[in-house]
């Protein structure tokens, strides 16, 4: 959390095609729980942007000989030449305090469109790397982030002998290989099993224990 007297910052990144899933009335709920607490929130929704998660050679300054994207990053860093939208989504992730990744898993994992997002927002030189060393020495060392998620699955399903296994594998890859990665420390995840299974009372129930959990944080 910021250690100034302005209001702390969350950064909500959403990704859900559909403005009425239970994943975007999750997201709602997170957001107006962390108001509640006294965060200023940012919400990023990605399919109402029409964030395109492709990183590709086009959106650097013309290169000769072969493209080497993490090479262009840091080149477009240090040249001010970064792709706008790039620019703007990577000023709005370093002013935040807390970074709340919000999405349906999809292949055990980020929706695609979620993933491109952090293929071209963790720019290589803003937020690791050049002035900036991993992990602990990295850009957003010093903040927190967290998974907002739902599933198909059933928890007992993720649990470790169940048919899918230990949600804790399956997430090892977001929390380290990218959230660590880049500097925060990781909270625990918020996590609705099987959103579309629940009557409408326990959904109802489940958006009370997101908001709980959020508030508790
Ligand atoms: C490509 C793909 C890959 C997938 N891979 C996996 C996987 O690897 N593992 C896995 O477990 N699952 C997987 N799934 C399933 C997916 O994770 C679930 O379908 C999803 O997480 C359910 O959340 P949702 O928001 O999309 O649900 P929705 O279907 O949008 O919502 C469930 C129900 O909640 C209702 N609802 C909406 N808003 C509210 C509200 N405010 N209050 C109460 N009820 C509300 C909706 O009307 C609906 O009836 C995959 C799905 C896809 C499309």
């Amino acid at each position: 959390m910021s250690t100034s007297n302005a209001a702390p910052t969350a950064l909500i990144v959403h990704a859900h095609p559909e403005p009425h899933s239970f994943s975007t009335a999750q997201m709602t709920t997170a957001a107006q729980a962390l108001r509640d607490t006294g965060y200023r929130v940012d919400v990023l929704d990605l399919y109402s942007e029409t964030w395109n998660p492709a990183l590709a050679r086009e959106e650097f300054a013309p290169i000769d000989g072969p493209f080497k994207p993490q090479a262009e990053q840091m080149r477009a860093v240090e040249d001010g030449t970064l792709d706008a939208a790039v620019r703007a989504h990577l000023d709005r992730l370093l002013a935040a305090d807390l970074l709340v990744l919000s999405f349906p898993m999809w292949w055990f994992s980020l929706p695609a469109i979620l993933k491109g997002w952090v293929d071209r927002v963790f720019v290589m030189g803003g937020t690791f790397g050049g002035d900036y060393g991993l992990f602990g020495d990295a850009a957003l060392a010093g903040k927190r982030a967290m998974l907002l998620f739902t599933t198909g699955g059933s928890s007992q399903s993720f649990s470790p002998g169940g048919a899918f296994g230990s949600m804790d594998d399956f997430l090892f890859h977001i929390h380290r290989g990218m959230l660590e990665f880049v500097g925060y420390r990781v909270l625990e995840p918020v996590i609705t099993y099987g959103p579309a299974h629940m009557t409408d009372q326990d959904r109802a129930a489940a958006l009370e224990t997101v908001r709980a959990s959020i508030r508790s944080m």
